[in-house]
């Protein structure tokens, strides 16, 4: 392969202060830079703003041929060559902005081996034209920005991206590393798939934005509540998120009524006009920008002083990519979701009706943790921080439910109640049929499987499946409960549970909240 083997920590150290003028490298770089010049691929999911760029900019510089970076923004391309010129490295990119001759010329410098480090945008490369002249070249490494855009169970999949599982295969001796923000256990398995990355070094940093506050607002008179809540952040600049046009049209109407700078912003308005609004929201022009999701990538405004989600986001995953545009600038920030159980329920619905797939399997299980955060009874943060794997103890003290804690109960029966049912399904069973089971159900499922037979059957008559519902998604926090997503989300025993069955070690949960209102009308038995 390359004379890898010679080069060595000091090189990539020499390259920081030499080139970048840094001291020294941030938490993570070393070693991941280590790994790609010992030639193994890797997937780096690093937050924003603490120093991806470097990872594969460094070992550019120490590689003797030419880095390919892949990256979806044509802007960001452009301001991150013009940073690489001014710091004396000759890099250079290939987008669909430039001429012909623009593109000959580059293409010229990177046969020549002038080139260290070449930006494509994704739907340049694979192509038979690209082939042609990338055959010219020796590429020595290769770097995919925005990574999860491969995935289709990611936020923001990209047809062209899935073209890219094809550069292992045509540059086996060039490491490729994958490099993202966000993605969770699934976004991950499947990015390693897709890129046919092979026995990858994993960077995984932390995904705590401590400076954000995250709150929940139980729905009533949404649009009223949203109005409110942003007159009260008395002019600081945020971003309203919600799931159609239609209503990024009538909240920026009626947030304009109240006096407020709004403007709206979704994929069905002209090019032209969106990157108008984007510039105005940067230049502080407008206060707010309320608008769909296609509102995202590439907005590098760092006093955005809160995030508010009208509509549950599917994932937690876009959930958390969403609410981080806030407080970039490390000073307090909102992120706020105004929640009704119902929205739930009907993105559900949604899913339920597309055919069964794969597919579906994994957007209902990413639903179904951002039901779980929405209904959380225990730190908000501790659940975020949780889906990503990142386990942590101590409550944050900067959410709602830590600021605002809910009347906590002796949980010890109801959590041996679900826990003995789970193990009398034999771990085999999602929540929904666990509850069944619990409140004693009479459905065709249950009796085919003869379980209302079983001696747990009915023993948690009385309260309704909201409440169940909450008692395991808190269970599932405190990772007594593990729902195993390789297996249909089937609900396992996990951690203390067995000491919990036996009774020794005691237990608080949290009264549900949502789950009393509904039951005293619900609950008939
Ligand atoms: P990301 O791509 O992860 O959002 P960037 O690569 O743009 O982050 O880096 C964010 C900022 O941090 C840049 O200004 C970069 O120069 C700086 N930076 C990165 N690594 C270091 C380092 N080791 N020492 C000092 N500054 C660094
Ligand atoms: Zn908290």
């Amino acid at each position: 392969v390359q004379n890898t083997k010679t080069l060595s920590k000091a090189t990539a150290l020499h390259v920081l202060h030499a080139i970048f003028g840094y001291q020294s490298f941030r938490q993570g770089q070393e070693d991941i830079i280590e790994a790609v010049l010992d030639g193994q691929d890797s997937l780096v999911i690093m937050a924003t703003g603490n120093g991806k760029s470097l990872c594969y900019q460094i070992p550019a510089l120490c590689f003797p041929g030419l880095t390919l970076v892949i990256s979806p923004l044509i802007s960001l391309m452009q301001d991150q060559v013009d940073q690489l010129l001014a710091n004396g490295i000759e890099a250079g990119f290939l987008n669909s902005t430039q001429s012909y001759e623009q593109q000959q010329q580059v293409q010229n410098k990177a046969i020549s081996g002038q080139l260290k480090l070449l930006y494509l945008s994704p739907e340049k490369v694979m192509t038979h034209s690209f082939f042609h002249f990338i055959s010219q070249c020796q590429v020595s490494f290769i770097a995919i920005d925005e990574a999860h855009c491969v995935s289709q169970w990611g936020h923001d999949f990209r047809p062209e991206y899935s073209q890219l599982g094809g550069l292992k295969s045509c540059f086996p001796n060039a490491p490729i590393m994958a490099l993202t923000a966000t993605a969770d256990q699934a976004t991950r398995l499947d990015i390693l798939h897709h890129l046919q990355l092979h026995e990858p070094y994993l960077y995984i940093g932390s995904f705590d934005r401590p400076n954000i506050r995250y709150t929940l607002i139980e729905k009533y008179k949404a649009m009223d509540q949203i109005c409110r809540f942003v007159l009260d952040q008395k002019g600081k600049s945020g971003i309203v998120y919600c799931n159609s046009r239609k209503k990024v049209e009538q909240i920026t109407e009626n947030l304009r009524q109240k006096g407020i700078a709004a403007a709206a912003y979704h994929a069905g308005m002209e090019n032209s006009l969106r990157e108008k609004v984007q510039r105005a929201f940067l230049h502080d022009n407008v206060q707010v920008v309320v608008a769909t999701i296609a509102f995202g990538m590439g907005i590098n405004k760092s006093n955005v002083r809160f995030v508010a989600h009208f509509d549950l986001p599917r994932s937690i995953e876009s959930y958390y990519q969403e609410t981080g545009r806030a407080g970039r600038d490390d000073l307090p920030a909102e992120a706020v979701l105004f929640y009704d159980p119902t929205d739930y329920a009907w993105l559900q619905k949604i899913l339920l009706e597309k055919p069964e797939s794969q597919q579906r399997d994994i957007e209902q299980h990413k639903l179904q943790a951002m039901g779980a955060f929405a209904e959380a009874q225990t730190c908000r943060r501790l659940v975020l921080l949780n889906y990503f794997g990142e386990h942590r103890q101590n409550a944050c003290k900067n959410c709602d439910i830590c600021l605002d804690p809910p009347k906590k109960y002796d949980g010890l029966i109801d959590a041996q109640k679900v826990l003995s049912t789970i193990y009398r399904l034999g771990q085999r069973f999602g929540i929904y049929h666990v509850i069944a089971v619990l409140r004693g159900l009479q459905n065709q499922k249950l009796k085919e499987y003869g379980h209302d037979q079983l001696s747990v059957f009915g023993i948690g008559k009385g309260y309704s499946q909201e409440y169940w519902l909450s008692v395991i998604r808190q269970l599932i926090h405190l990772g007594l409960i593990h729902q195993n997503i390789a297996s249909h989300s089937a609900l396992q025993l996990a951690g203390n549970a067995r000491e919990v069955l036996r009774g020794e070690i005691p237990l608080e949960l949290a009264t549900p909240r949502i789950s009393l209102k509904i039951s005293s009308a619900l609950v008939k038995q």
